[in-house]
Formats: C-alpha cells, sequence, structure tokens
C-alpha cells in the first residue's frame, strides 16, 4: 500500500491520497476500494468483469474472422457493409486502418462538434486519402453546442463531455440508418480504457440529463442538436433496426503505442499528446477544468488502463504522471481560446472553474427508465423461458 501527498487539490490545500499497489488510481476517485494487499477496486473489476471478455488471443482471431466474414457476407451488393466514427485519435485512426485490412467496406462518419485540434483534421484527411474511404462530416449546430456547453458549466458538472459525446453517437446512428447499414464497427477498448471512474463522469448517453441540464441552466431551445432518446438508444436501434455494435480491437492484441508507431510510419499521422486531446474542449477539460475544480486527473485512469493491460509500467506512469497536466503557456491559450469560442471573459470561465461543484444526481436521469426497461425485458423474455423449461420436462 503507498500514500503519496500531493500539493494540489481544487481547495489549495495539500492532501494526502492513497494510491493503488498495482495502479495509478488514488482516493481522488471517491468510490475507491482497496483490498489487503492495496489492490484497488479498479484493478480487482479489470481481472474479474473485464479481462473474461478480452480476447487478445487466436482464438479471439478466430471469433474476429467469422465477425467479419458474417458482415461481408451480409453486405453483399450494397456499397458499405459497416460504419465507423473517426476523431483523428488513435483508436479511431488505427480501427479504421484495421478495418480495411479485414476487406470491410465502411462509411467514415466523422462528426465535427467545433473543437477539432488542426492535428485532428490533417489526421482525419490522412487516414480517409490513404485508405480510399469515403467520408460524411456532420457539422452540429454550433449555437447548440454552446448553448448546452454553457448550461453544463453552469451545472457545474464534471461530465463536460456529454454534448459533445451524445452528438457524435446519435449522428453517427442517425447516418448508419439513413445509409442502410446495421454494424457499427467501434473503437471502444478494453486494452486502453479498462480503468474509468464512474464517480469522475456521468453516461453521456443519458439523454433525461442532457434535457434537465439544459431545461434549469439553458437560455434558448435548441436548434437541431442531435439527441438519441432513451426510446431509440435502448429499444429502437437495437430491437428494432437490430444494429450491431462490433467491438474488434477487444479481439486483437492492441497497443497504444505500437498503433501510434504504425499510423505515424505509414499514413503520416501525427499524435497529438494526450487521450482525447484530439479536440480542444475535452482537452481542457481533462487538463485544467476536471483537476482544479474536483481534483480529478484523467491521465491516472488512461495511465492505469495501460498497466493493467500490460502495456506499461507503474514507474513508467508515476513519472508520466510527475509531468505537469499544462505549461502556462498553454493553459492560458487555451484558457483564452475555450472562453472567446463560448462568446464568454476569461473571468467568467474562471468563476465557472471557481463555483461549488455538482454532482450528476442533483439532476433527473434515465435510472428509473432503466430499471423499469430491463423488469419489461425480464418479463418478455418470460413466457420464451417457461416454453423452454416444459419443453425440457417432456
Ligand atoms: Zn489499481
Amino acid at each position: 500500500m503507498s500514500i503519496i501527498t500531493q500539493a494540489w487539490s481544487p481547495d489549495g490545500k495539500v492532501r494526502a491520497y492513497r494510491m493503488c499497489s498495482r495502479c495509478v488510481m488514488d482516493t481522488t476517485d471517491p468510490a475507491i476500494t482497496f483490498d489487503k494487499d492495496g489492490v484497488c477496486s479498479h484493478c480487482q473489476r479489470f481481472e474479474l468483469q473485464i479481462k473474461p471478455h478480452w480476447k487478445p488471443t487466436p482464438d479471439g482471431a478466430k471469433e474476429l474472422e467469422a465477425i467479419v466474414a458474417a458482415i461481408k457476407a451480409e453486405g453483399q451488393g450494397k456499397r458499405y457493409d459497416c460504419i465507423i466514427g473517426l476523431s483523428g485519435g488513435v483508436d479511431s485512426s488505427y480501427l479504421a486502418v484495421k478495418v480495411v485490412e479485414w476487406g470491410l467496406r465502411p462509411l467514415v462518419v466523422h462528426v465535427d462538434a467545433g473543437w477539432n485540434s488542426e492535428l485532428a483534421v490533417k489526421n482525419i484527411e490522412q487516414i480517409v486519402t490513404k485508405l480510399e474511404l469515403d467520408l460524411v462530416t456532420c457539422v452540429i449546430d454550433w449555437e447548440d453546442v454552446k448553448e448546452l456547453h454553457l448550461a453544463f458549466l453552469r451545472a457545474g458538472l464534471a461530465n463536460q463531455d456529454v454534448p459533445q459525446d451524445h452528438a457524435f453517437f446519435a449522428a453517427l446512428y442517425r447516418y448508419a440508418t439513413d445509409a442502410g447499414i446495421r454494424h457499427v464497427i467501434s473503437g471502444t477498448n478494453y486494452a486502453t480504457e479498462g480503468v474509468l471512474p464512474q464517480s469522475w463522469g456521468y453516461d453521456a448517453m443519458d439523454a433525461t440529463h442532457l434535457r434537465a441540464v439544459h431545461r434549469k441552466f439553458g437560455t434558448r431551445a435548441l436548434n437541431s442538436f442531435p439527441i438519441m432518446s432513451f426510446f431509440k438508444y435502448y429499444f429502437y436501434f437495437p430491437k428494432v433496426l437490430k444494429i450491431n455494435v462490433v467491438d474488434p480491437l477487444n479481439f486483437i492484441p492492441y497497443e497504444k503505442q505500437e498503433a501510434i508507431d504504425y499510423l505515424e510510419a505509414n499514413f503520416g499521422w501525427r499524435y497529438y499528446g494526450g487521450k482525447h486531446y484530439e479536440s480542444r474542449w475535452t482537452r481542457f477539460m481533462q487538463a485544467h477544468y476536471l483537476p482544479a475544480k474536483f481534483g480529478y486527473d484523467k491521465r491516472k485512469a488512461h495511465l492505469s488502463s495501460l498497466i493493467v493491460s500490460g502495456q506499461m509500467s507503474r514507474d513508467c506512469a508515476l513519472a508520466e504522471l510527475a509531468k505537469p497536466l499544462y505549461t502556462d503557456n498553454e493553459l492560458s491559450e487555451d484558457m483564452a481560446f475555450v472562453a472567446k469560442k463560448l462568446s464568454i471573459t476569461v473571468e467568467q470561465l474562471e468563476a465557472f472553474i471557481a463555483e461549488k461543484p455538482r454532482n450528476y444526481t442533483e439532476f433527473p436521469t434515465n435510472a428509473l427508465q432503466v430499471k423499469w426497461g430491463l423488469r419489461a425485458l425480464r418479463l418478455m423474455r418470460a413466457p420464451r423461458w417457461l416454453f423452454n423449461k416444459l419443453l425440457a420436462r417432456r
């Protein structure tokens, strides 16, 4: 068990945080627990709940081969057999390369919520040009994005990426439906995302939450912001349209540094310095807003993911954590950039950060809908279960 003392915390006081003996997660996650050896609940969850489903093995490769063959067979005669989202980041860029390597014919969708870094735009161009893929860019109404960002900032919530992430998935599913594509190939993966504390954010797909925050802190109606309702997300897309989401990076050995090296050597792609930093908004949120307002340093979760998946040593992660989140110049530049984009002053932005943080539980969520939805699903399955049971007795 290790105790480390950090000089920073949201209130400026020096505090001691208990850190996991295996990864670099610590008690800045209020829900973290430790076993007798000082190993944290995230490490335990990875071993017990994630590892059994993570298959970077020959068996996983065979399983993926069968999935790819089925997608190809279904897509015969169609222009596209699947859809992928491309942010310009490592995971989605590498996924695009692999998808083409496997012989799939994806429609590529990029959702532009107004925060693309120049590098992200160049990376996207390089990937689609060299792979000769069709790209559609969905530009979200900037006034809507700004309205929602300001509502979430006034609300003082941790997950300020909700509007951006929600729009991404809603737009992707909309394009899939319009193009008659049933298979969504996702870059979500256990290798680089196996550790992510729930207390540091909240589900971006909860439309009830998104609307509730906007109702309380918004100033005007939204124009055309794509919202994925509870019904669409949990029932219409998966059950009626049978949209199938595949996470192929969980079936192959996927190492972040190898992926970066491969993309840089073969596609003129360039790394932008941190997970999700392809968006200037997310970079500001992760490198300043979250640490300054809540004491959350998301690098701890990202680095811990690499540790538990065997891609990085704990010492190496500690050395990374010792580096500053921002240099002074970068912080003041991003601060000015974000404030200008949101049509507020730097002082107003600083005031949002200084105000009391709020937890997502202080706002309505879809928790009740999920509870009753699951009960309804169980009831719908009950007659089939009873029928099978009776059949087995005969
Ligand atoms: Zn741990």
